[in-house]
């Protein structure tokens, strides 16, 4: 089958295969027939060793598609069942599900190491699987709990975005930061991921939503999708100004992973605010904060981890949002492409041109 490999951990492209395989699914396994894989800035992150990420590999987390083989013991997903795969699902069981309910945080079945790490197989040598998803294939094999079944009649294009970008987006908004009607929002980068925390700022009430980026010819399309303020970082002081009376924003949400405006989120939060950190920067990449400034802004700053999502009640909450129309995914789908067509998708996804784009295999 086909599957876009990343051979080496700095590659500018992935290797296009025909001749990768599955491993088989062990008895609590799903093989999923993989329809639809969104592209997302940390698949460009894994391949320029921003998140650390084993090679070779096959790229994409974010997929959605439908149930082709089930092994013995698996009894909550059948064959044609429709499925999102989770990359960091809730084992139900251990102290981060249950005792901290925290259920994003579990480790359990991911990191599970009875099961084998690598997913794929070419040429008689085992291929690994990003975040043990790997949906850049058009089969992959996942834990029965690495997965949350949809109703058939969900477009599973829009419905495997659910998988990251929009639940971390909505999530860091709705479940992280705790967005609260009438107040003022900003969040920087306007890619899927910030235009789903601006989808979730809307969603929670915020009056004013500002999207900072540098690519102006998205913000059109921003606004149409939740933003009522577009600017470029230049623009973010006046703009400040003018909707907080200079105070700062009561909430603002980093969604690039870069340094320098993870502490000019910070910046812009107002006293008493909460600085929320969704984009993924380097392990040795540092933010510096003063030892005075934590006591005296007494701002909230909190990570935020796959929109600290319970996938299992989560997911299903998003696709009833779409189903009211509150919540739009159709319209940040740029384009859709076919595997062929992957590394385009992957350097249009490095320069920031984009919201969405979909592969459709
Ligand atoms: P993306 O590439 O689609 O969007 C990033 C946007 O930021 C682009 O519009 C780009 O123009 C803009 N940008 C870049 N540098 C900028 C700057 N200096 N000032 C203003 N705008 C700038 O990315 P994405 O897929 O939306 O992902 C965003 C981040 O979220 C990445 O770091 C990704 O790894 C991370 N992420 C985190 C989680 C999580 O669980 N926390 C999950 C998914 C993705
Ligand atoms: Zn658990
Ligand atoms: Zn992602």
């Amino acid at each position: 089958m086909r599957a876009a490999i990343l051979r080496e951990v700095g590659d500018e492209h992935l290797d296009l295969c025909t001749d990768v395989e599955t491993i088989d699914p062990g008895p609590s396994d799903v093989r999923i027939k993989i329809t639809h894989s969104g592209i997302c800035h940390s698949d460009v992150s894994a391949m320029n060793g921003t998140i650390p990420q084993g090679a070779p590999s096959v790229l994409g987390h974010e997929g959605a598609g439908i149930v082709e083989e089930v092994g013995k013991d698996v009894s909550r997903v059948a064959v044609g069942d429709h499925v999102i795969a989770v990359w960091s699902p809730p084992c139900g069981a251990c102290d981060f599900c249950n005792k901290f309910h925290r259920p994003n945080l579990c480790q359990e079945v991911m990191m599970d190491a009875s099961r084998p790490i690598n997913t794929f197989i070419q040429g008689g040598e085992e291929i690994g699987a990003m975040a043990r998803t790997g949906t850049f294939a058009e089969s992959t094999v996942l834990p029965e709990l690495g997965m949350v079944k949809i109703d058939k009649d969900i477009p599973l294009d829009t419905a495997s975005l659910i998988g990251c970008g929009v639940m971390t987006g909505v999530g860091a908004s709705i479940n992280t930061a705790k967005v609260t009607p009438g107040s003022s929002v900003v969040v920087f980068g306007a890619g899927g991921v910030g235009v789903s925390a601006i989808q979730g700022a809307k969603i929670a009430g915020a009056a004013e939503i500002v999207a900072v980026d540098l690519k102006t010819e998205k913000f059109d399309r921003v606004k149409e999708l939740g933003a009522t303020h577009a600017v470029t970082p230049e623009e973010l002081p006046d703009t400040m100004g003018e909707i907080t009376g200079g105070h700062g924003f009561d909430f603002a949400l980093e969604c690039i992973g870069n340094p320098a405006v993870m502490r000019q989120a910070f910046d812009v939060t107002r006293r008493g605010g909460t600085c929320c950190i969704v984009g993924v920067g380097r392990l040795d990449e540092f933010v510096q904060f003063s030892a005075f400034e934590l006591f005296y802004g007494e701002k909230n700053l909190v990570g935020s981890y796959y929109g600290g999502t319970d996938a299992r009640v989560d997911f299903h909450r998003l696709l009833r949002l779409c189903e009211g129309g509150q919540l739009d995914l159709r319209s940040m789908i740029d384009r859709t492409l076919s595997f062929d067509e992957i590394n385009d998708g992957i350097d249009a996804c490095r320069s920031g041109d984009v919201i969405r784009q979909v592969v459709e295999f």
